[in-house]
C-alpha cells in the first residue's frame, strides 16, 4: 500500500483534541468525552470533548462579548480582509496535514482530501474580498430628507455542519460570518470534529481575535440542540438532513433567530441520446460515487433515455468497476469507506430494500469484507428502478445509484421533478435547446450541463423545496449574514 506515515502535527492533534472557546483550548465542563473512529479500519482514532448545554453557553457568551465590544467588526475593513486572506493561506500551507486528518476522520481518499483542503482555503480567500465591498444605499426621497441604508452584521452566528465535507463545510460557515462582521460558534458533526478544531487554531494564528471563532464538539441532540435553541444566538446556518433541518427550525422559534438550511437531495442525472456517451458515463459515475456517495448533490437518480439504456448502463458499470475501493490513506484509492458503522447499516439496508422492491443490482450490492473491519460498501448500481420506489425517493447517502428509464425530454423533466427535494440536477446532451429547456424546467438550486459536482466560492448554492432555503456562497450570501438598517434624516 502506497501509504505515507502520519505527520507529527497530525499525531499531536490526535493525542489530545480539545474544544476552542474564547481563544483557549478547553475540555467539556462535564469532563466527558466521546470516541471518534477511523472509517477505513473501524478503530478508535481519538476522543474529543463531549460539549453540552453548559459548554454552548460558554461559547455563545464568548462570541457575544466579542461581538458587542466590536473587537472584530470594529477593525478597519482592509485589516479584516488581510486576516481572512491569511487564514486561506494558512489552510493551503497546511494541506498535507489537514488532508491526513480529514482522510483519517472521514475516510476520504487522501488525494481527494488534498483537493478539498485547497478548496477550503479558496473559500477564505474569496471571502477576504468582501469586508472592503459591503455597501449601503442612498434612497430616493423628497428634498428635505436623507435616507440611507447600512449593512450590519447579524450578530452571533451558530454553524451546525455534517460529516461529509468537514473542513469545507466549516469554511462555508465561518468565512462568510466573519467577512460580514459576525462572530460564530461552530458545532461540527460528531463523526468528524477534527479539522474544525485545526481551523480554529489557524484562525487564531492568522490574527482573528479571541472569541470571534469558537468550536464546540459534541452530539447533535446535546450541543447542536443547545445552539439552535439558544436565545443568545442571532442566526443559525445548518447543513445536514431534512429531518434535522425541521428540528433546527422548531428550536429557533424562541427568539426567532434567522435560519438558513442546506438539506438533503435526490438529484436527477439525465442522459439524453445525443450526449457524448463516454463523458456522460464517467461523469455520471463520479456524480454519484464521489465521496462514497455521501454528497448532498449526488446524482443518485440516473435518468436514461430508453433508446440508449443498455449501452449507457454498460459504460456506467465499466467506469464504476474500474474505480479502486480502498483505505483512505492509500494513494491509489479511488473510493474510500462510508463514514460510520451507522451509515454502513443504513446503506446496506437500502440495498436490501432495493432488491425487495424488485430493482436489479448490476454491480456491487454488498459490503466489501475483504477490506477488513472498515466500513466499505461496493459502489452499487440498480437498474429497473421506478421513480416511486424507496431507493428513488429517499436520500441514501452512500454509493448507491438508481437507473430509471425515461422517454424524451418532457418525461425526463417530469420524473426529475417528482421528488420532495430540489438541490441539484445534471444534464448530459449536445443539443443546446434540450440543455436550456431542461435547465429551466427543473426545480432545483443548481443545474450542471455536461459536467457535474462543480463548486466555486463565487457561485451561490442552495435548495428548492425540501432541500432547504437561503443561499450560501457568492454575492447572495451577503443577504444571509447581514441585516439592512434604514436611517432617516430630516434636513
Ligand atoms: P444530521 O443528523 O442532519 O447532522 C447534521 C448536523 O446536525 C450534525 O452536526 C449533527 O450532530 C447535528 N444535529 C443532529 N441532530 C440535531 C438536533 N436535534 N439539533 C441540532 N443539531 C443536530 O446528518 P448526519 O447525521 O450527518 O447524517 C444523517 C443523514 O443526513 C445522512 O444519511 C444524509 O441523508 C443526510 N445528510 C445530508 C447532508 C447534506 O449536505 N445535505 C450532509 C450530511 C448528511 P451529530 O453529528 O451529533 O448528529
Ligand atoms: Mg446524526
Amino acid at each position: 500500500m502506497a501509504q505515507a506515515s502520519l505527520l507529527p502535527e497530525v499525531e499531536k492533534l490526535l493525542a489530545s483534541p480539545r474544544m476552542f472557546i474564547g481563544g483557549t483550548w478547553v475540555d467539556a465542563l462535564s469532563g466527558r468525552t466521546f470516541e471518534v473512529f477511523d472509517p477505513s479500519s473501524g478503530r478508535v482514532l481519538t476522543e474529543v470533548p463531549r460539549g453540552d448545554v453548559a459548554d454552548v453557553d460558554a461559547a455563545v457568551s464568548a462570541a457575544r462579548d466579542a461581538f458587542e465590544d466590536r473587537r472584530w467588526s470594529g477593525l478597519r475593513p482592509g485589516k479584516r480582509a488581510e486576516i481572512l486572506f491569511r487564514v486561506g493561506e494558512l489552510i493551503k500551507r497546511n494541506i498535507p496535514e489537514l488532508a491526513q486528518i480529514e482522510a483519517l476522520d472521514c475516510g476520504k481518499p487522501i488525494k481527494v482530501a488534498q483537493g478539498e483542503m485547497w478548496a477550503a482555503g479558496e473559500v477564505f480567500r474569496y471571502y477576504s474580498g468582501w469586508p472592503t465591498k459591503v455597501f449601503g444605499e442612498t434612497n430616493p426621497t423628497e428634498d428635505r430628507l436623507f435616507v440611507y441604508t447600512r449593512r450590519e452584521p447579524v450578530g452571533v452566528c451558530g454553524g451546525i455542519i455534517p460529516w461529509n465535507f468537514p473542513l469545507i463545510m466549516a469554511c462555508w460557515k465561518v468565512a462568510p460570518a466573519l467577512a460580514f462582521g459576525n462572530t460564530i460558534v461552530l458545532k461540527p458533526a460528531e463523526q468528524t470534529p477534527l479539522t474544525a478544531l485545526r481551523l480554529a487554531e489557524l484562525c487564531k494564528e492568522a490574527g482573528v481575535p479571541d472569541g470571534v471563532v469558537n468550536v464546540v464538539t459534541g452530539f447533535g441532540e446535546e450541543a447542536g440542540q443547545a445552539l439552535a435553541s439558544h436565545e443568545g444566538v442571532d442566526k443559525i446556518a445548518f447543513t445536514g438532513s431534512t429531518e434535522v433541518g425541521r428540528k433546527i427550525l422548531h428550536a429557533s422559534e424562541g427568539n426567532l433567530k434567522r435560519v438558513t438550511l442546506e438539506l438533503g437531495g435526490k438529484s436527477p442525472n439525465i442522459v439524453f441520446p445525443d450526449a457524448d456517451m463516454k463523458r456522460a458515463a464517467k461523469g455520471s459515475m463520479m456524480g454519484v460515487f464521489l465521496n462514497s456517495g455521501q454528497v448532498c448533490t449526488a446524482g443518485t437518480r440516473i435518468l436514461v433515455d430508453r433508446s440508449i439504456h443498455d449501452d449507457f448502463v454498460g459504460a456506467l458499470v465499466r467506469a464504476t468497476e474500474a474505480m479502486k475501493l480502498g483505505p483512505a490513506l492509500d494513494e491509489n484509492t479511488g473510493m474510500g469507506p462510508v463514514v460510520s458503522a451507522e451509515q454502513l447499516e443504513r446503506v446496506t439496508g437500502y440495498i436490501d430494500i432495493g432488491r425487495r422492491e424488485g430493482a436489479e443490482v448490476v454491480t456491487g450490492g454488498e459490503r466489501a469484507t475483504e477490506l477488513g473491519d472498515g466500513y466499505f460498501v461496493r459502489p452499487t448500481i440498480f437498474t429497473g428502478v421506478r421513480n416511486d420506489m424507496h431507493i428513488a425517493q429517499e436520500e441514501i447517502f452512500g454509493p448507491v445509484a438508481a437507473v430509471i428509464e425515461v422517454d424524451g425530454v418532457d418525461e425526463a423533466i417530469a420524473v426529475a421533478n417528482d421528488t420532495i427535494y430540489g438541490l441539484a440536477a445534471t444534464v448530459w446532451t449536445r443539443d443546446v435547446s434540450t440543455a436550456h429547456r431542461v435547465a429551466a424546467g427543473i426545480r432545483a438550486g443548481t443545474v450542471w450541463v455536461n459536467t457535474t459536482g462543480l463548486f466555486d466560492p463565487s457561485v451561490s448554492f442552495g435548495g428548492y423545496k425540501q432541500s432547504g432555503y437561503g443561499r450560501e456562497l457568492g454575492v447572495h450570501s451577503i443577504d444571509t449574514y447581514t441585516e439592512v438598517k434604514t436611517v432617516w434624516l430630516q434636513l
